[in-house]
């Protein structure tokens, strides 16, 4: 007797028949023979593991329901936030991230990577809550915790050791900030170093502003190569990518594809300055991943941990509207981030843990366009509502 039965799954295109026992899929057939527990008939529905949003900042989100939204500055914004952060606790972090967590998990994302700032005026709390909430969750939806030097490491003599306790508590990577308080070349070589010395991988919030000055890709690829930390770097938003001229775009690719980055788009950026051109990276065959990064607060009152938002957004934004581009925006979410998150196991295959998620959508298309809520849910072998 099976445990769960799902009929007619539309998987990758084709209708197969998925059956669960014991938390595991045990057979994918187009006619699996056999009682189950509960069947479910997903009648020809585009069926997958789950989505994959590859860049937030739990412990930051919600900010809004205790401080309104406030126009200003990147700066004032980073400054009212820091403030903000001085009375974070962990149940305050807890609560918020919670919220958020539960509502990506009906909307149907199975991995989720945040960012979790580590530094003097929080400390560790954000890593002790975003650290248990990981282990609460575990069943139903794979969080990975970034120690993220938010707002530079050198500038308030406790940081840089800070990350190194969060590290050791337990973090699954580490993330840097290549514009934080100027501290440029001598930020990435310190996180990289961080990242080498831990085994571990890193992640950096990387030329975000969209200035040239800004500009710090060439350099963190260089290193890259040199810490031999190829495959191992994965970089948020480039949006100085936009501001450069035809040829210096292709020496960017260049960088790109030798240091074999693997790249973060987070669209909602498009409210304050441009995004990184999407297809001309893709074309370079590196992993590209989307994002929901920050979430109701004052750097975006709206989002909403649903990552289908974000891919209808660069849609728009970047014109993937043709076949071809509809399925890069899909693979986006679903296998391009994975690879981004280096999730080694993304699949619906024989053997694989049973996380299953039947859409509410005939094609990817219809996944994209009318943004429906998933119909059904496996996490860990059990139904999900
Ligand atoms: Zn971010």
């Amino acid at each position: 007797m099976l445990d769960i039965l799902i009929r007619r799954a539309n998987v990758n295109g084709v209708i197969v028949d998925i059956a669960i026992k014991d938390g595991l899929i045990i057979d994918i057939d187009n006619k699996v023979y056999g009682d189950a527990t509960v069947v479910f008939d997903a009648q020809n529905k585009v069926t997958i593991p789950g989505f994959v949003d590859c860049h937030t900042h739990l412990d930051k989100c919600l900010l809004n329901e205790q401080q309104p939204y406030q126009e200003g500055t990147g700066p004032q914004k980073g400054a009212l936030t820091y403030e903000m952060k001085k009375s974070f606790t962990v149940e305050d972090i807890t609560l918020r991230a919670e919220k958020m967590i539960n509502k990506a998990i009906k909307g149907g994302t199975l991995h989720w990577r945040t960012n979790v700032d580590v530094d003097g005026s929080v400390g560790l709390k954000g890593m002790e809550a975003l650290l248990k909430l990981k282990k609460k969750y575990e069943n139903q939806i794979h969080l990975q915790v970034a120690a993220f030097a938010q707002e530079g490491v050198f500038w308030d003599g406790e940081t840089e050791s800070l990350l190194e306790e969060a590290v050791k508590l337990g973090a699954d990577l580490v993330g840097g900030h290549t514009i934080a308080k100027g501290e440029g070349e001598k930020h990435i070589d310190f996180i990289l170093a961080l990242a080498k010395k831990y085994d571990l991988e890193a992640d950096f919030h990387l030329d975000e502003s969209g200035n040239r000055e800004h500009y710090l890709l060439p350099y963190l690829a260089k290193k890259v190569i040199e810490l031999n930390l190829q495959g191992r770097v994965n970089g948020i938003h480039l949006c100085t990518l936009s501001a450069l001229t035809p040829q210096e775009l292709e020496e960017a690719m260049g960088y790109i594809e030798e240091s074999k980055l693997k790249i973060t788009i987070a669209p909602t950026a498009i409210s304050t300055r441009h995004i990184a051109p999407a297809k001309r990276i893709l074309k370079t065959g590196v992993p590209v991943g989307l994002a929901s990064d920050n979430m109701r607060d004052f750097f975006n009152p709206l989002g909403s941990g649903d990552v289908k938002q974000v891919a209808l957004l660069l849609s728009y934004l970047q014109r993937f509207f043709l076949q071809e581009e509809v399925d890069q925006i899909f693979e986006m979410i679903t296998t391009g981030g994975a690879k981004v998150l280096s999730i080694k196991d993304y699949g619906i295959r024989i053997g694989s843990r049973a996380d299953i998620t039947v859409l509410d959508a005939l094609t990817v298309n219809e996944v994209i366009a009318y943004q429906n809520a998933p119909v059904f849910l496996v996490r860990n072998g059990l139904v999900f509502s």
